[in-house]
């Protein structure tokens, strides 16, 4: 039997996470009876829609806010996902070129609290996600990785970040044994957590604040001040979209986010000798400079939970079934495993899985709230939401509280990505073509970075990068 057999005989795949079949699924919440009203009513009981809730009613108790989840709280990818609490937010480099270098730097300096803030909150509602506040280490193994390692690095220290770090190959070993890494950057702004037992805090947290949630629930439309729904509508003056990679099912939305997948594997809990290999005591959150980047985390019961791109994009934006993942992805993710720690050869492979993600047709995460409608929406995080949805949420509640006079501008209503418009995708095939082709091409830069041993990232990469409108 080959190693990857044995490793992945047992795997469990779907089930929509690890992280459920850890800490259990939550009691169902009953559906909406009928139709309601309400002043704010949030499509999506994710973490964008769970946050923007719970700091609405924290900041005007007297609002009667309903949220509709389609299945339930942390379905999507906040019950599914690496756990990386981080600073990172999609399309800053595009807010520096469209409204300049400091505005970029304030929206850097947001996501850099936010972190913190989850944190706080967490504690303040008792909520036990796991957390541990080890940044964020990502390594380098080929010449062009630590070349492109260097230029990110200098490139977040020019947005403010002074308590980065940039390591060489024996510092990088004496956090985390990556094979072949010849350099890493560090950052404190990121925490390890776990994604169920934040949502599920979550989900308690805004019901116990008065907040009404209904799940099983699928919003088929949103209209100004509507939210139908099978079993009636409900009508407010504001109506919130947080449905992030499953927007494409809403009616007349179905070009507006590409729903990306992502993929996951975690290990059976690994023995102290397995560890002793390794290292990764400061249990920072890791990943790797590579195209098809790969990301992961030690769990707080010594797994290691790695994820990256699988199966990219479904034809004709369809988004999910409970997770499940071909079986080509979970070899493929069990093989970054191995590349990054050999000693592990053979380790039991215990859950895959995957979920869905929102990418805009420029990578720009954006929070939104138009004024004549009264139609909000925030997502669109391509990989780094964990964080951003907690800023979003903020920012929604600041938008809603301005429009309707409870408050003034803030901060966060000045922030670059606030109401930023973006175009459709391509309708398909087009849209199918255009997302496997540039992850069949990052897979192929990388083989030929890690075969040819050049400084130079591959043209090819940089050319699917501009294609894809990511640069
Ligand atoms: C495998 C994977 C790994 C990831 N790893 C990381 C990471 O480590 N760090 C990071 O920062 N980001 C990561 N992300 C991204 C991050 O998880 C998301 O950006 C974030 O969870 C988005 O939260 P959300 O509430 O906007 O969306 P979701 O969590 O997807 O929530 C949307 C909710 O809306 C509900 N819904 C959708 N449509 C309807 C409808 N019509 N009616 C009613 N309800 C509806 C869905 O059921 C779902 O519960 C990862 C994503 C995936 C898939």
């Amino acid at each position: 039997m080959s190693s990857s057999a044995s490793s992945l005989g047992r795997v469990v795949n779907g089930g929509i996470s690890f992280w459920y079949a850890d800490d259990g699924f939550p009691a169902p919440r009953e559906p909406l009876p009928g139709d309601a009203t309400a002043d704010v009513v949030i499509v999506g009981g994710g973490y964008t829609g769970l946050w923007t809730a719970y700091y609405l009613k924290k900041a005007a108790p007297y609002l009667r806010i309903t949220v509709l989840e389609q299945k339930f709280c942390g379905y999507g990818a906040s019950g599914r996902n690496g756990g990386w609490l981080y600073n990172g937010i999609a399309g800053r480099d595009r807010y520096a070129r469209l409204h300049g270098h400091e505005a970029a730097a304030r929206l850097q300096r947001a996501m850099n609290d936010t972190v913190g803030e989850v944190v706080r909150i967490a504690a303040q509602e008792n909520i036990d996600a796991d957390i541990h506040q080890g940044g964020v280490l990502e390594v380098a193994y080929t010449p062009a990785q630590l070349a492109r390692l260097k230029e990110f690095h200098a490139h977040e220290l020019a947005y403010g970040e002074k308590d980065r770090e940039l390591y060489g190959a024996r510092e990088t070993a004496e956090r985390v044994r990556v094979a072949d890494a010849v350099g890493s950057t560090w950052t404190p702004h990121g925490a390890r957590l776990h994604p169920v037992k934040l949502v599920k805090g979550l989900a308690a947290a805004v019901e116990a604040i008065g907040v009404t949630v209904h799940e099983q629930t699928p919003v088929t439309e949103i209209r100004p001040q509507h939210a139908v729904t099978p079993y009636g509508t409900v009508r407010a003056p504001y109506v919130l979209r947080c449905t992030e990679g499953f927007t494409a099912n809403l009616k007349g939305q179905r070009r507006t986010w590409l729903p990306m997948n992502s993929s996951m594997i975690t290990t059976a809990p690994l023995t102290a000798e397995q560890w002793d290999a390794i290292g990764w005591a400061g249990r920072e959150t890791l990943g790797d400079m590579a195209h098809a980047y790969m990301y992961a985390q030690r769990t707080a019961d010594d797994r290691i939970a790695l994820g990256g791109r699988g199966v990219p994009y479904r034809f004709g934006s369809r988004t999910d079934n409970d997770g499940r993942t071909q079986a080509a992805t979970v070899e493929a993710l069990y093989e970054i495993l191995i590349r990054f720690f050999p000693s592990l050869t053979g380790v039991r492979v215990d859950h895959a899985w995957s979920g869905v993600l929102g990418v805009p047709r420029d990578w720009c995460a954006t929070v939104t709230l138009d004024r004549s409608t009264g139609l909000g929406w925030a997502g669109g995080y391509v990989g780094s939401g964990v964080a951003t949805a907690n800023l979003a949420a903020r920012t929604l509640r600041d938008l809603v509280r301005q429009d309707s006079g409870q408050a003034g501008a803030t901060e966060l209503t000045a922030l670059p990505w606030v109401n930023h418009q973006v175009r459709k995708w391509e309708p398909e095939p087009l849209r199918w073509i255009g997302v496997h082709g540039m992850y069949a091409t990052y897979r192929t830069a990388d083989r030929r970075e890690l075969t040819t041993h050049s400084v130079q990232s591959s043209r090819l990469a940089r050319m699917a990068d501009r294609v894809a409108g990511r640069h």
